[in-house]
């Protein structure tokens, strides 16, 4: 295949989309947009949310890839239709006459008419020594995620927001033996107590002193009182935060919420910026992996009808200059 980006701009340097962030969401805007022959380069930090993970799961077709190798993957098939994918970090972003330009960490510079802030979140994890190290093996945030993979196991649910009992009732579909540690979660109303009671789920009040391990291995929750938990799998429940630095520079404004923050779109991606989509974690922190595509490829088909029209009011424009200076009716 040799793919044939068309330029429509006259700035041969001003591409017509850039997308930062080359995870799912960022590299199914570029397969997209690359589809249309649209000129795309894809910047990308490569830190992919879910790197630390052996597998990706709930992914048809790929079920259980590793997720390096399907950003490898995607990457891969970016690049067979000619979109760019570079490695990179992007430190600024600037609104110009034509549309963004954009600097990046080594000095470069990229111009572009629109904007794809694929850029994810970050989890901000519980500050409880263990919880770092093992995140992503035994320390997880989502049952769909990793729930199978340790189902009939010891799970530990480590509390430190009122979400720490809707996860535990999730967990405990997975496995008869589930531990609620309240550490700094609320206490549960007495309709939550009933709940937990029923389905026979321990809760743990005190403080929790450490995630215990040998190595990679997880070991025990052990509280500040000294007690010790034997437990396969500790659950907690991290703060979402999508990384909105360039849309805050392009005068954009984060919504708040529970769980976390992230930047406000329309079901296609459309930010409240004009030129700026995005998609996946950054606009999204429920979106998994086949989401988080799913968006990439909407984001990627409005930003293309949106180049069209444009295309087609500069050429009818165009149009209208010479029919009026060589004089004939239009
Ligand atoms: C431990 C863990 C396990 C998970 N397991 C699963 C699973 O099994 N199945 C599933 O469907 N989902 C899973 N998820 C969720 C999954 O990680 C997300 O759905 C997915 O990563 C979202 O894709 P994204 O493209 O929005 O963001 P990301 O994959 O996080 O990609 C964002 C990319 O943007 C880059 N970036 C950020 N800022 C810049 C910048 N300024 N310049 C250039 N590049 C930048 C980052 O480096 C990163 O490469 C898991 C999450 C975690 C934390």
């Amino acid at each position: 295949m040799t793919p044939t980006t068309h330029h429509t701009a006259t700035d041969p340097t001003l591409h017509d989309v850039v997308v930062v962030g080359g995870g799912a969401a960022g590299l199914s805007a570029a397969v997209t947009l690359a589809r249309s022959l649209r000129d795309v380069v894809v910047v990308d930090a490569g830190e992919p949310r879910n790197a630390p993970a052996a597998g990706a799961h709930n992914l048809l077709g790929r079920e259980g890839v590793s997720p390096l190798a399907l950003l490898e993957a995607g990457r891969a098939e970016a690049r067979a239709y000619g979109a760019q994918v570079r490695d990179g970090r992007v430190a600024s972003v600037a609104r110009t006459d034509d549309g963004f330009t954009l600097t990046l960490t080594d000095g470069g510079v990229l111009t572009a008419r629109r904007l794809v802030l694929a850029t994810g979140l970050v989890d901000e994890l519980p500050d409880v020594p263990g919880v770092r190290e093992l995140w992503g093996t035994h320390v997880l945030h989502c049952p769909y995620c990793h729930g199978y993979e340790v189902r009939g196991r010891w799970i530990g649910v480590l509390g430190t927001s009122p979400n720490a009992l809707h996860q535990t009732l999730l967990l405990r579909q997975l496995s008869d033996d589930v531990t609620l540690f309240l550490h700094e979660s609320p206490e549960p109303d007495d309709e939550g107590w009933e709940q937990l009671a029923a389905l026979g789920v321990r809760v743990v009040t005190g403080r929790v002193r450490e995630v215990a391990r040998d190595g990679e291995c997880l070991r025990a929750v052990v509280l500040e009182d000294g007690h010790v938990f034997p437990v396969n799998a500790v659950a907690v429940q991290p703060r979402f935060v999508a990384r909105t630095e360039l849309y805050e520079q392009l005068g954009g404004e984060v919504t708040e919420h529970p769980f976390g923050s992230f930047i406000t779109r329309d079901p296609a991606g459309a930010t409240t910026v004009p030129g700026v989509w995005a998609a996946g974690n950054a606009g999204d922190l429920t979106a998994m992996v086949g989401a988080a595509a799913a968006q990439g490829v909407m984001a990627g088909a409005a930003i293309n009808a949106d180049l069209v029209q444009e295309d087609v009011r500069s050429a009818v424009a165009a149009r209208r200059r010479s029919l009026t200076s060589t004089g004939a009716a239009s």
